[in-house]
């Protein structure tokens, strides 16, 4: 009838009202997450399989509200993205990593690179490039040690101008990653035209590994294509040792997963390194 109809509106109007308000609580609570001491970042780690020890650890931001709580950057990176925010933010994330690194270097602890994800804007910023060199003069850490964490998107806008801002950056010593590996249009195209040091093997690829033979073959053929190209290979999200097993035994460089460590604030990393 008319009436469930109206309702049915009703309803639907209230849920949308509430995603705007959400929506812009949220750019509001980015505006002011630095000054507000809302920020912070988390690290997780990256195990060498033949090394036997962690060799990097990967920065995750994170943002704490009294009202809203913890805000997740699945949640929180779009809308910073779309209203401009994320250069701040990022910026902010990649002095603080550094930092960081620095720091842990400084007391003692081995020598391991912090990945930080720069999103596709920021890389396309004015002046990205200079950006990155001043935070690594001003934090003292050596750019063998930091490595940055793009994805296809970064390069899909326009494929020569990433080319040659990735060959700057690696020039100066700085990694570059290819995050998400496997989940775009083009990731092979990618591949092979890109300068990168690292491919990180997107997480939906490990959590098949084991259930279809097939999938398996498609995991094992990535890492050995990744090694013909002289790069080395990350799986993400490993979680259980069914998966670790097949990605050692097809020589897999790098494991980051729930199965070696969550996330970690910066004083549970230092216990584990
Ligand atoms: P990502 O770069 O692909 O990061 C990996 C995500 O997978 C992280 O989620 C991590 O906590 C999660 N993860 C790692 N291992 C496992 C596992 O074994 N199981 C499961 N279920 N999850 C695992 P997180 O921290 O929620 O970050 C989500 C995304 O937000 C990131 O995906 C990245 O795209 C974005 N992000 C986070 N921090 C930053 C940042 O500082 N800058 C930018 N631009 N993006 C960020
Ligand atoms: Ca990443
Ligand atoms: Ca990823
Ligand atoms: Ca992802």
């Amino acid at each position: 009838s008319k009436d469930t109809g109206k309702n049915r509106l009703t309803l639907f109007d209230e849920s949308m009202q509430q995603e705007i308000s959400r929506h812009s609580e949220i750019i509001e609570i980015l505006r002011h997450a630095i000054e507000n001491n809302e920020i912070y970042l988390v690290y997780q780690p990256q195990y060498d399989l033949a090394l036997e020890r962690i060799i990097g650890f990967e920065a995750l931001m994170r943002i704490k509200n009294p009202t809203l709580g913890n805000l997740s950057p699945t949640e929180f990176i779009p809308i910073a993205e779309e209203s401009g925010m994320i250069n701040d933010l990022g910026s902010w994330a990649l002095k603080e990593a550094c930092r960081f690194n620095k720091h842990l270097q400084n007391n003692g602890f081995p020598f391991c690179t912090v990945a930080v994800n720069i999103s596709t804007i920021q890389l396309n910023q004015k002046g990205f490039v200079t950006l990155v060199v001043d935070i690594l003069k001003e934090t003292g850490l050596s750019p063998q040690y930091l490595e940055l964490e793009i994805t296809e998107s970064a390069i899909a806008s326009s494929i020569r101008d990433a080319v040659s801002i990735l060959e700057e950056l690696q020039s100066i010593g700085i990694r570059i990653s290819l995050d998400d590996f496997g989940t775009g249009y083009s990731s092979l195209n990618y591949l092979t035209q890109m300068p990168i040091n690292t491919l990180k093997i997107d997480k939906a690829f490990i959590d098949k590994i084991n259930l279809n033979k097939k999938d398996n073959y498609v995991a094992e053929a990535i890492i050995s294509l990744a090694h013909n190209l002289e790069v080395k290979v990350v799986a993400e999200g490993v979680e259980d040792s069914n998966q670790l097993n097949l990605l050692k035994e097809k020589n897999c460089d790098l494991i980051q997963g729930y199965l070696y460590s969550k996330p970690l604030e910066p004083d549970d990393l230092i216990h584990i390194l």
